[in-house]
């Protein structure tokens, strides 16, 4: 390994010495990754193959002594530092330009406590894995949808899923994490020991250090009745009305989401979808209506494992296509959202895209944490997907010019882990992430990490 060129926090560039270099690889049981390295271009990917980064070392901690060792290290020379977790970041953040990465991706440890509904995750862990781990032993917690998304950057961004309307969101669920924060120290933090720092890690992002663990509180979780109804876009309008008014009206134990998708035979339609978590047999009189509102073009809703749920979407959002994402928090779904939503699908850029309405409410109304937007009954996700990155311009315009049109109907909140990219989605997204709760995260985050070192993420700046 020869000298090496690195971007600091700062933005400039300087050189560390091979000697320097050498001494933190030999320092860690897990790889350090550098530009000469074979396995170099692939350590560098993310999800998002519109995000192309060019890190300067890639270390990928074997243990929580490598995390503090890479954490001092980036302290020591002033480096840029991004964390990676399941590197499934619109943004990708997970990912920085010419500095450290601290990529998660070898610490995926899990261990169910079946008796007392607990599970301690290692901070690399994917949905999938984590779902699989706590079915087996009949339990689960609010979790992302995609089974390739990673638990850190989901849960500490709050947390969205299909248990979400009966259980909260993801960071509810949280008891406590592992945290080797900007100083190299790893603190357990909980409702009792740092508990500002907690209430700051649940919806304040990857501000505050690397966690190395993560244990949630668990629950029974059988089969539920779940799946999509599909309609077609000529009722598209009429369709959304009845979810609007169908999901305002929803039970403790049902969550729903609604959406526009193009099929694979290229023809539109609506999708309504519902998780129902309790009683098959009263699942079903409840999701009735939904089945029975028109003349349905598929229905998929039956009783399933939670993880063929978990697995579901899985082929909508392809790892290393082109990605762009915006979204919108809705107190309600107006008639003219709705028509604005609609009539902009109808000229949609890329078949791939999908704009659709994740309930929010519920128990994720009732948590005390830094997630800032627990009024809202929705989240209103747009996601722009396409192939070929010559096309970028055109599906990124399409996004943007949704999103300003339904302005006037959203909350002017946004979700942390929604937020499209740092260049265009500036200072004025990131205070609409963290919303009132941004004065109370801007004072931890000086106490915590006062330097910025945790700045490759929807940053929180330090005050003074
Ligand atoms: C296909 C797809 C489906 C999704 N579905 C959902 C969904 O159902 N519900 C929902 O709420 N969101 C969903 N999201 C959004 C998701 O929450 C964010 O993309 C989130 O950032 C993913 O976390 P990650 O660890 O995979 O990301 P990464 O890109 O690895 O990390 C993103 C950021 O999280 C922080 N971070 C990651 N790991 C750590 C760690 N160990 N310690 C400290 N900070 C860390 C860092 O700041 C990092 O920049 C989805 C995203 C995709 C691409």
């Amino acid at each position: 390994m020869a000298d090496l060129r690195v971007t600091t926090t700062r933005g400039v560039d300087t050189v560390l010495k091979e000697a320097v270099v050498t001494a933190f690889k030999q320092s860690l049981r897990g790889p350090l990754i550098a530009p000469s390295d074979d396995s170099y271009d692939e350590a560098r990917r993310v999800w998002n193959a519109n995000i192309d980064r060019r890190p300067s070392l890639v270390a990928c901690p074997a243990g929580v002594a490598d995390v503090m060792h890479a954490v001092n290290f980036a302290h020591e020379h002033h480096l840029l530092v991004a964390v990676r977790g399941g590197a499934h970041s619109f943004a990708g953040t997970g990912v920085c330009h010419g500095g450290l990465v601290i990529d998660m991706s070898l610490m995926k440890g899990i261990r169910v406590d079946p008796v007392r509904h607990m599970v301690r995750a290692e901070g690399g862990v994917k949905w999938g894995a984590f779902d699989r781990e706590t079915q087996a032993f009949g339990l689960a917690t609010t979790g992302g949808t995609d089974p390739d998304t990673g638990i850190a950057g989901l849960t500490l961004g709050g947390g969205f899923g299909w248990l979400g309307y009966k259980y909260g969101l993801a960071c509810d669920n949280l008891l406590s994490v592992d945290l080797v924060t900007a100083d190299g120290q790893m603190r357990i933090v909980s409702d009792t020991e740092y508990p500002d720092l907690f209430w700051g890690l649940r919806g304040g992002g990857g501000n505050f250090g690397v966690v190395t663990s993560f244990e949630y509180r668990l629950h029974p979780v059988g089969p539920v009745l779940a799946g999509l109804v599909l309609y077609p876009f000529a009722q598209a309008k009429e369709a959304l009305q009845f979810y609007r008014d169908f999901s305002s009206a929803t039970h403790e134990e049902l969550t729903t989401y609604a959406g526009l998708l193009t099929t694979p035979d290229e023809a539109k339609v609506v999708a309504i979808g519902v998780c129902y978590v309790g009683p098959l047999a009263e699942g079903e009189r409840l999701i009735a209506p939904v089945r029975r509102f028109g003349l349905p073009l598929e229905d998929q809703i039956r009783p399933m494992a939670y993880t063929a749920l978990q697995s579901l979407m899985d082929t909508a959002y392809p790892p290393r296509n082109q990605y762009y994402q915006k979204d919108h928090f809705l107190r309600e779904i107006s008639d003219e959202a709705i028509d604005i939503v609609v009539e902009h699908f109808a000229r949609v850029s890329s078949p791939l895209s999908i704009p659709f309405f994740q309930q929010s409410g519920g128990a994720m109304r009732r948590g005390n944490t830094a997630y800032a937007h627990r009024a809202a009954l929705y989240n209103l996700v747009l996601t722009a997907q396409w192939l070929d990155p010559g096309e970028s311009e055109r599906h990124v315009r399409w996004t943007r010019e949704l999103w300003q049109a339904l302005r006037p109907y959203a909350t002017g909140g946004v979700y942390v882990n929604h937020i499209g990219r740092e260049d265009e989605d500036g200072a004025d997204q990131i205070r609409a992430a963290y919303g009132t709760n941004y004065q109370r995260l801007a004072e931890l985050k000086t106490q915590y990490d006062p330097t910025n070192l945790f700045r490759h993420n929807q940053n929180i700046k330090p005050t003074g």
